[in-house]
């Protein structure tokens, strides 16, 4: 049988449309599957990431940053404004057009590239075939060379907090409020519930973000996660650790509705009153209907489709990518997943290092990471430098009036070779690539040392950082006698 695509793609997430774009790049007569539509049914490319994550959610603390500055910051700097009021309904369209621009700008890249788009639903059966459900027609079976997977994740619901429209939601029901709650509830303070409480926290609300664990940000460094807390709770974020939330009621009619959140901490039950709550416990993957019996592809113990090292599953020829495989649910990780698969498809040799995937919390200041944390290293029994750089040092910083927060670089003692890096502060999430191409190229911290930054730039606080590692950093008073070398 003849086939009628040399790769059948499915789901149109960044995992799936760099997938599709590379492929066709590269020459090979592709198609893309996707269901997602939008509020209005239609039809959107750019999955999660592009509809209801990454971009929405940073349109709106963009626009909420600028907001709380323009409110508490711009004085300070001579600026006087007189009162300052946020227009959220306004605020949400805007956020809105990013998106239609960004997704329209997937759909004239796949055309571009040649890639062609199929509106509907995709399943997988054996030897690669593709069972494609149009939203307006009948199911119709294509055969492929090869097939890649990337139906992305969904937000994992809670038996205790059952999402009720415009009362309890999701994160993408939280990115469409139309006025900011007085009494705000998350729960979860993992990176989308801290994200979206500092969204509504800058625009008016009263936050409460109640998290079961009783660490804050575990997989953070430690130094970093405790500072980024009091920095959080000093703007008027009030987060509860060891609060396991175990049921809510909603209570009133109507617009009057509100919702009572039973939690359980170290003193014993406790209730709170909000207007409105959001549950941000995290995400699964998604594969409802995508596998047909015979498809060969396996799932792992948690749900998540069983991939190699390769993205490769246990079906031949078929490979999975992005949010529905192992690994951190980053729309930066499935993209590269989903161009080494199209490469490799290729036979070219590519790989995605998976130890240096940089992690983002857009809070302000952003917090920001790559490699392995200080407690990880110490756990490990490794011996280490540190160097740290704080912003309140450095000229940029001071002169943006953005002094909070630190650049943390830990080198391994014997080699000096760059093994983390953690950055709280502004524009962290810009400064971490510094770090994660120094990694990437084996840098040691004396390497980062020697090179030339300009200045004054925030990311004058990576190199001083590099040089604090061996005990020389210019702009601090050192650990390292004067004389020593
Ligand atoms: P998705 O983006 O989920 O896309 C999957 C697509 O496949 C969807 O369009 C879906 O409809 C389609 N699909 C599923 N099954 C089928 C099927 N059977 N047939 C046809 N189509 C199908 N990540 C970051 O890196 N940075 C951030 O700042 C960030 N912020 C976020 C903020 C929020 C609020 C949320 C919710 C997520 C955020 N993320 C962020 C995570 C990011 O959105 C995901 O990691 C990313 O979207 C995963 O990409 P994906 O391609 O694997 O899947
Ligand atoms: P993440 O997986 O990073 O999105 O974070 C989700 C957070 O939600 C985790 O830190 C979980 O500990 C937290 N969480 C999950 N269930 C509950 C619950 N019932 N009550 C409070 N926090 C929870």
């Amino acid at each position: 049988m003849s086939n009628d695509y040399d790769v059948i793609v499915i789901g149109a997430g960044p995992a799936g449309y760099h997938a599709a774009i590379r492929c066709a790049q590269l020459g090979f007569k592709t198609a893309c599957i996707n269901k997602m539509r939008d509020k209005d049914n239609k039809p959107v490319l750019g999955g999660t990431c592009l509809n209801w994550g990454c971009i929405p959610s940073k349109a709106l603390l963009d626009a909420s940053h600028k907001f709380h500055e323009a409110q508490h910051d711009f004085a300070d700097m001579g600026i006087n404004t007189g009162k300052v009021s946020a227009d959220v309904p306004k605020m949400i369209a805007r956020k809105q057009e990013v998106v239609d621009g960004l997704t329209g700008g997937v759909a004239a890249l796949f055309q571009g590239n040649g890639v062609t788009s199929l509106e509907g639903s995709g399943r997988l059966h054996a030897n690669c075939q593709v069972a494609f459900t149009p939203h307006d027609g009948p199911e119709q079976m294509l055969q492929a060379a090869h097939v890649i997977l990337a139906p992305g994740s969904v937000p994992v619901d809670i038996p205790p907090a059952p999402l009720e429209d415009g009362l309890i939601v999701d994160s993408t029901g939280a990115l469409e409020f139309t006025a900011a709650p007085g009494r705000l509830g998350v729960i979860g303070a993992g990176v989308i519930g801290l994200e979206l409480g500092s969204v509504w926290n800058r625009l008016g609300s009263d936050v409460t973000v109640l998290e079961a664990l009783d660490e804050f940000l575990p997989m953070a460094d430690s130094r970093i996660s405790r500072d980024a807390q009091r920095m959080l709770k000093g703007q008027g974020l009030d987060i509860r650790l060891g609060a396991r939330v175990t049921a809510t009621e909603v209570k009133g009619r109507g617009n009057k509705k509100t919702v009572t959140v039973t939690y359980q901490d170290k003193d014993g039950e406790q209730q709170s009153e909000f207007d409105k709550l959001i549950v941000a416990v995290g995400r699964r993957p998604y594969t409802e209907g995508l596998l047909a019996p015979d498809s060969g592809v396996n799932l792992d113990e948690r749900g998540f489709l069983y991939v190699n090292d390769l993205c490769a599953t246990d079906a031949p020829n078929v490979y999975a990518v992005g949010d529905v495989v192992r690994g951190p649910m980053l729309a930066h990780k499935g993209m590269e997943e989903g161009v080494m698969v199209a490469e490799r498809i290729a036979g070219h040799k590519p790989l995605v290092n998976y130890d240096t995937v940089p992690s983002v919390i857009y809070t302000h200041p952003e917090i920001a990471w790559v490699g392995k944390t200080e407690q990880q290293l110490k756990a490990d029994g490794e011996n280490y430098n540190v160097g740290s750089f704080p912003f309140a040092a450095n000229g940029r910083a001071l002169a943006a009036n953005e002094t909070e927060g630190m650049v943390k670089l830990i080198a391994d003692a014997d080699s000096d070779r760059i093994l983390g890096v953690h950055v709280l502060g502004p524009q962290a999430s810009e400064m971490i690539a510094q770090a994660v191409i120094s990694m990437e190229f084996s840098a040691s911290a004396e390497d980062l040392g020697l090179i030339m930054f300009a200045h004054p730039t925030l990311s004058e606080g990576v190199h001083e950082a590099a040089l604090g590692a061996a005990g020389h950093a210019i702009h601090m008073v050192n650990r390292k006698k004067p004389g020593k070398k």
